[in-house]
């Protein structure tokens, strides 16, 4: 397909167009004359205020109707075309001539399109790959697409929130979107096991980047600070140089992650709906994670494997060897992953096998020992070893970028805490 300039006129109406479609136009009323009076969402101490363009709040002289709808999981794209207002034959059309749009489909794309009265496509456009803003453009009884830089803009937003039930309940109440949430149990993932340590009243704050695109956000970027309050404990992150620091330098990154369980929504959750099978770590040397079946089980450390396979009690286990005198084990495994077999190296997060109930389980859970010189220790409690600090030569331009990060949590940290009174 030739690609199709667009003139600066045309995109420029596209780009108005959509960020209109965005808000219902009583909720562009009410945005302009309420904002700064709203309360924040709950569970946030402090939410940069979308400055909102009163200019663009004018009526375009629309064709047809503008919708925008979301991408969801679980999501068909004749659902997607429908819900947007195609007729039946129009939707065919636009799938039969695929523009692009069905290869760039995926959970949370946001497509806005211009619909007329009889169900015909005016226009559509997303955000494709590489921030490309993907226009699809009616033209006779085809479509034509073409592709231009997304005038994107990225702002820094600050956001707190307190745990009820579980991290992700807690980033949808302040409105954090999910891919943030999964930063956070990254960056954190060498002191807090977010399967079984978050308690009630544990909180968090956060600076992240979002990119918008003419006022509205679409895409979250890099968390650049991080407070997490857990148990009592503080734990800070800044982001330095593609890694995550203390205030005082020490790398965030651990020896060993603290929950040998992929982080999702759905493992996340499981432990809070579903009683973890309790058992002394005492008599039992090891830790179960209750988890649905196929649940990820990854490295917590880099390793070579020194097992992979079936064993009595255990069922199918993994045992991976660790530099120095550590050893790690997982058992009643579903499935190995590919490359898992003795020998082959893993690193540290990478998947080696998902959550089943082989060997004597009751219930699909992961059980977790960690070994020092042949011993098993308890992983919750062990203190483990960090990867490198900040090298002493960037130590004093680490202090002075920490200085201003670190003031913003500690305002997050004051807002949160009144929050939770
Ligand atoms: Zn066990």
């Amino acid at each position: 397909m030739a690609p199709l300039k667009l003139s600066p006129r045309l995109r420029d109406r596209l780009l108005r167009v959509a960020v209109l479609a965005a808000l219902p136009l009583t909720g562009v009323i009410a945005a302009i004359s309420s904002v700064p009076d709203q309360p924040p969402p709950q569970g946030s101490a402090l939410v940069e205020t979308l400055a909102f363009d009163a200019e663009r709040a004018l009526v375009p002289d629309a064709a047809g109707y503008i919708r925008e709808e979301r991408y969801q999981r679980a999501d068909t794209p004749s659902g997607l075309v429908s819900r947007l207002g195609l007729a039946d034959e129009e939707a065919r059309r636009l799938m039969r001539s695929d523009p692009g749009l069905m290869r760039a489909l995926r959970p949370g794309l946001t497509v806005t399109a211009e619909v007329d009265a009889e169900g015909r496509l005016l226009w559509l456009s997303h955000l494709g790959a590489r921030d490309a803003l993907v226009t699809v453009i009616r033209e006779g009884e085809g479509f034509r697409a073409s592709e231009d830089r997304a005038p994107l803009e990225t702002r820094v937003l600050l956001r707190s929130g307190v745990i009820r039930s579980s991290l992700f309940a807690a980033t949808d109440a302040a409105n954090i979107p999910d891919s943030v949430a999964m930063q956070l149990a990254d960056i954190f993932g060498g002191d807090i096991d977010f399967h079984r340590d978050l308690r009630r009243n544990d909180r968090f704050s956060v600076v992240y980047e979002m990119s918008y695109l003419q006022g509205r956000a679409v895409r979250a970027g890099r968390v650049l600070a991080a407070e997490f309050v857990n148990g009592g404990k503080s734990f800070r992150a800044l982001n330095h140089a593609g890694a995550y620091y203390a205030p005082d330098g020490k790398n965030l990154r651990k020896a060993f992650l603290r929950s040998p369980l992929e982080f999702s929504r759905i493992s996340s959750g499981f432990a809070t709906r579903m009683h973890p099978i309790l058992r002394e770590w005492r008599a039992h040397r090891g830790v179960d994670y209750a988890a649905p079946t196929g649940t990820q089980v990854r490295a917590t450390g880099d390793a070579v494997v020194e097992f992979a396979g079936r064993q009595a009690g255990y069922g199918n286990v993994v045992i991976l060897r660790h530099h120095g005198q550590y050893r790690t084990l997982y058992a009643h495994l579903n499935g190995f992953s590919k490359a898992i077999r003795k020998g082959a190296r893993v690193a540290q997060g990478e998947t080696i096998g998902s959550v089943g109930q082989t060997g004597w389980a009751t219930g699909p859970h992961l059980h977790y020992e960690f070994l020092v010189d042949g011993v098993q220790r308890n992983p919750l409690t062990i203190a483990l070893p960090a990867a490198q600090p900040v090298v002493q030569n960037d130590m004093d331009a680490f202090r002075r970028y920490a200085a201003g990060l670190v003031a913003q949590l500690d305002l997050l940290a004051i807002g949160n805490l009144a929050a939770l009174e």
